[in-house]
């Protein structure tokens, strides 16, 4: 069986097994199985992965961009909270679905639930 390209499969949020059920319930909850090959994706808990990337990147974007806008432009106080508080909320919440798909199809592309600390 052909496998989906794992970084398609995420940010498209199809199953990393078929690629073709929801990976997700509702925003980021990810079901419990596929609907289309009942494959069990309750494995491929991706914990506070994604959130991590968000936040890195998220933060680094905005924060120059707000750097940028205050070196540039000085505007006002309330300038900044206007458009940068919802801007950054938006990319946030754009960003991390994709992400948690990404992250929930590239551990199971690369079995991460099989990976063992115990050296064993
Ligand atoms: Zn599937």
């Amino acid at each position: 069986m052909n496998r989906p390209n794992p970084i398609v499969a995420g940010l498209t949020g199809r199953c990393p097994n078929c690629g073709e059920g929801r990976l997700f319930l509702g925003f980021l909850s990810v079901r419990d199985e596929c609907e289309a090959c009942e494959f069990d994706l309750r494995s491929a808990d991706s914990g506070d992965g994604p959130a991590v990337f968000v936040i890195l990147i998220a933060g680094f974007v905005m924060a120059f961009a707000a750097l940028f806008t205050e070196v540039v432009a000085r505007p006002p106080i309330w300038v900044h909270l206007v458009v940068f508080l919802p801007l950054t909320l938006a990319l946030c919440l754009g960003l991390l679905r994709p992400f948690k798909g990404v992250m929930v199809a590239l551990q199971f592309a690369n079995r991460a639930s099989e990976a063992r600390h115990d050296g064993g």
